[in-house]
């Protein structure tokens, strides 16, 4: 038996201001800030996006949809994530596990983390129990613990289907 196993990383920075709905893994969490984007700026599905689409060896997210095109303004992430994952079953790929590192001082992820990989899930067609996401502070150091700024880093398995 041959496997057929392809991994990606991808990796996003927004920075974050005041009066932004804070999407995060394509859910909107309560925030006194959100991060600010040509699109709904959700770091955490712009990078799964570039992981999952960078494991099949397709164009990254920002070739997908420019962000200086007005079709993409204010646009939600899902949107993005319905094409990653329509573009790399057309070439007969699937995800076998997505995991994700979200670095913020704040809003604080536990609550909303059940959520946040119940969406992710629905989003990229693999069980819950395949994703993960883990919050870190920025330890009050540097623009993300500044709260200037949120990243998000992740990587993606996919299979031969
Ligand atoms: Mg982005």
């Amino acid at each position: 038996m041959s496997l057929d196993l392809r991994i990606g990383v991808g990796v996003d920075v927004h920075r974050l201001a005041p009066d932004r709905p804070c999407m995060v893994g394509g859910v909107e969490i309560p925030s006194d800030v959100g991060p600010l984007g040509h699109s709904d700026g959700d770091a955490v599905l712009h990078a799964l996006c570039d992981a999952v689409l960078g494991a099949a060896g397709l164009d990254d997210l920002g070739s997908l949809f420019p962000n200086d095109a007005a079709v993409n303004k204010d646009r939600p992430s899902a949107d993005f994530c319905t094409e990653a994952l329509r573009q790399i079953q057309s070439k007969g790929l699937r995800v076998i596990s997505l995991d994700v590192v979200l670095e913020t001082e704040q809003p604080r992820l536990i609550p909303y983390r059940d959520a946040i990989r119940t969406r992710i899930a629905e989003l990229f067609a693999v069980d819950r129990d395949r994703v993960n996401l883990k919050g870190k502070s920025g330890e009050k150091v540097g623009p993300i613990g500044r709260s200037e700024a949120m990243r998000a880093t992740a990587v993606a398995l996919l299979a031969g289907s």
